[in-house]
């Protein structure tokens, strides 16, 4: 027997597929090991045949990897053709989709961690006053005795491998069984399911159609139908994939689904390690595990016979990929469900106006869930208008109206949480004399001050910069530092309500794996009074105590100019919303704004999903926006600009020719820099496109492909989440 193997996925730019003399039981989609030029390389089987059109004595023998179980099921090798070519992207790249990083590079099960303990006493270690690193290992070691390295060495860099250097340090390997959830319980309630979850169930199992809408308030219960879709799945001998937003897997989430499925759930998240996510992976193709939760990587779970497939918060940005090949997770979803014969079930309070569509033209089944678990209304969202603020003379970012709700709120002894989209200290440094904005050199992007480190961020590519005390450009002293970041909010807070202790929750406080988790569990066991974050803290959360919410600045979001502004700003306020009054005590939100007469706002602080999904539909279709149109950019970036211009021209006038035989299917195309012009030190330019008719798009994605060449990317992006 003769098999197909691709070999070296792990970063293969090209496919490498090549014929090898098999046994005959070799199964397609297992892992082998073949020779390769005097090195053996891994490789997947991912065909057999009888013969091969190469002469017998050049073929080469494989040999299986005992893995057990062919690491890629049918489904999935087929599933990974697919988006292959869709996307024109190699099967290397598309197969590293549907495989954990271990077992790509062949390096799998690695069952171990590294421990390091004293060789000697304390007393007689002799160390430099300067080795702080060094001097902190030794002394945690002499106080607790055998420690995990990783540990010691997130704490104290390079300490524990220059003691081992010097003979103070022993460092033992040993076997370890992951389990990433020890220690996650929790209790399991056994709720009896309202009328609408109930009906809604009843609904869904009736119904013929693959996809189905979950249109369910915040509040009203959605997370109980999955799990009781999934408990069903289960118990007809199925499996399920339940996908969520990364940033809802939270311990509340997490403790819940170990309580409900215990071991039949695998959890894939990124506070995983690599081996942690081999060993969820492995349980999953095993059978072991019958259930795969993650965000949207889980859907390239190795599971078969699939009995369902949820998608919670189907609106997410998160569900679109940001890296090649930039796959939309509902299409997978969606054939993956097609593939089995089980249902894809959406949910959401603010569906995307596409998804809305579809079920309203009855591709979907529409399921309202209308009212909250606990009965209690909706908060009630005040409208503040920030300008008449400004002109009673009020600079700060809080409103009378707020700082009036802030301390009612902390007097009785509940919580807040303060929403705003921007991070950091302030927006930008401006220089007054000359108007000189400081900027990052790698990056056509302002930086951003940090008072903590006392230093200036690039929000693009990370780069520091140090603090500015004159105007580097004019000399002048006279910087102003303009705009509101979370740090600026909560120092500002913090000089108001003196006694309330403050928590802030962004990219820069939840840095390292599990930054987010720990912030989230001080708050809700109400060691802090105040939570200001950005969009981070609009979902999924759970917090009884919170009652006043406020978002600080509505209008951020709405000034993009992006055609979906208005539904994202109308999903950012309904989700931050329904962070207020969960439990007993009703709860306010209080929305900042200098526009208060916006349309999406009104609609928003009405709650009226429809009235805004109406206005918002119609709008579209007068300008043929989508989900009228499709909008394909394809992105040109380079460090070298003129390498870059060259692919730019060669792309544009390979596209001009589909444009002049097609003309009725563009309703926009032109090529242009992109709006950042520049980001870690890549130069960036574009060719726009807005399609009516999308049986050309094909035609688009292999100019594309044709165009490629070293250093210079080239990627195409449909209905792109983020146009910058
Ligand atoms: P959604 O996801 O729709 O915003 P959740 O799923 O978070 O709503 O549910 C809201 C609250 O109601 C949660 O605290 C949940 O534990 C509770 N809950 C859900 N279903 C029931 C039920 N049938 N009986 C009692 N409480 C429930
Ligand atoms: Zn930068």
């Amino acid at each position: 027997m003769i098999a197909e193997v691709i070999v070296d996925i792990a970063t293969g730019e090209t496919d490498r597929i090549f014929d090898y003399i098999c046994a005959d039981d070799t199964k397609i989609g297992s892992r082998v090991r073949a020779p390769f030029g005097g090195r053996t390389l891994c490789g997947f089987v991912i065909g057999v045949k009888e013969t091969s059109s190469f002469p017998a004595e050049r073929l080469k023998k494989i040999t299986p990897c005992e893995d057990g179980l062919p690491a890629l099921t049918e489904e999935c090798l087929s599933l990974a053709k697919k988006i292959a070519r869709r996307y024109r992207v190699p099967l290397a790249a598309s197969l590293r989709l549907f495989l954990p990083a271990e077992m790509r590079t062949g390096k799998v099960r690695e069952l171990t961690k590294n421990y390091a303990t004293l060789a000697l006493p304390l007393e007689e270690i002799k160390l430099p006053k300067s080795a702080k690193n060094q001097l902190a290992v030794a002394t945690y070691l002499a106080e607790h005795g055998e420690t995990e390295c990783a540990y010691l060495n997130n704490l104290y860099a390079g300490g524990v491998a220059a003691l081992t250097k010097k003979g103070y340090v022993t460092v033992t390997q040993k076997q370890v069984l992951r389990n990433p959830y020890e220690g996650v319980d929790g209790e399991d309630f056994n709720r009896t399911l309202s009328k609408e979850q109930a009906s809604a169930i009843a609904r869904i199992e009736k119904d013929e159609r693959t996809v189905q809408l979950l249109h369910g308030v915040t509040g009203s219960g959605k997370t109980e139908v999955y799990l009781r879709l999934i408990a069903d799945s289960l118990k007809r001998g199925k499996t399920a994939i339940f996908l969520v937003p990364e940033i809802s897997l939270t311990p509340q989430m997490l403790s819940q689904l170990r309580a409900r499925f215990g071991k039949n759930a695998a959890i894939l998240h990124s506070g995983l390690s690599a081996g942690e996510r081999f060993d969820e992976w492995w349980r999953l193709r095993s059978g072991e595990a019958k259930i795969a939760i993650g965000a949207r990587s889980a859907i390239f779970a190795p599971l078969e016979n699939l009995g369902v497939v949820v998608m919670d918060e189907e609106h997410d940005s998160s569900y679109h990929s940001e890296t090649t090949p930039r796959y939309s997770t509902f299409e997978i979803a969606r054939l993956r469900a097609e593939h089995s014969g089980c249902k894809l079930v959406l949910g959401s309070a603010t569906p995307s106006v596409e998804t809305f569509l579809k079920a309203q033209e009855g591709a979907y089944n529409l399921l309202p869930m209308t009212t909250r678990i606990n009965g209690k209304s909706l908060p009630e969202i005040t409208i503040v208008d920030m300008r008449r603020e400004v002109r009673r003379g009020n600079q700060s970012n809080f409103s009378s109206v707020l700082k009036e709700e802030l301390s009612k709120c902390l007097e009785s002894g509940n919580q807040a949480i303060l929403f705003l989209n921007r991070r950091g200290y302030s927006q930008t440094v401006v220089c007054k004399e000359c108007g000189y904005v400081a900027k990052c050199l790698s990056c056509d992007v302002s930086l951003t001050y940090h008072r903590a480190e006392d230093c200036l961020k690039c929000h693009y590519c990370g780069a520091r910069y140090n603090a500015l005390s004159a105007c580097p450009e004019c000399g002048g002293v006279k910087l102003t530092y303009t705009g509101t970041g979370t740090q600026k909010v909560a120092a500002e807070l913090s000089k108001i309500f003196p006694q309330a202790k403050i928590l802030r929750m962004d990219n820069d406080t939840t840095s390292g794996k599990e930054g987010h988790l720990k912030i989230l569990k001080e708050f809700g066991e109400k060691k802090a009074d105040i939570l200001v974050g950005t969009q981070m803290i609009a979902k999924g959360h759970d917090f009884p105590a919170v009652t006043l919410v406020g978002i600080l600045d509505a209008d951020m979001s709405l000034h993009f100019a992006d055609y979906r502004s208005g539904e994202r700003t109308f999903q950012l306020i309904t989700q931050v919303s329904g962070r207020s009054g969960r439990a007993e005590e009703k709860g306010k939100v209080v929305l900042q704004t200098y526009d208060p007469e916006n349309e999406v706002l009104r609609y928003a602080t009405a709650y009226d999903y429809e009235g805004f999904y109406r206005n918002e539909v119609s709008l579209r279709r007068g300008a043929m926006y989508p989900p009228f149109s499709k909008i394909v950019r394809v992105l040109v970036s380079s460090e070298d600009n003129e390498k870059g211009l060259e692919t730019l021209k060669e792309i544009y006038f390979a596209l001009e020719e589909i444009y002049r035989n097609n003309e009725g299917k563009f309703l926009f195309f032109n090529k242009m820099s992109a709006p950042i012009k520049k980001i870690q030190d890549k130069y960036r330019y574009q060719v726009l496109m807005r399609l009516c008719e999308t049986d050309i798009i094909g035609q688009i994605y292999d100019v594309c492909a044709a165009a490629k060449r070293r250093d210079v990317s080239v990627t195409v992006e449909e209905n792109p989440v983020n146009l910058s």
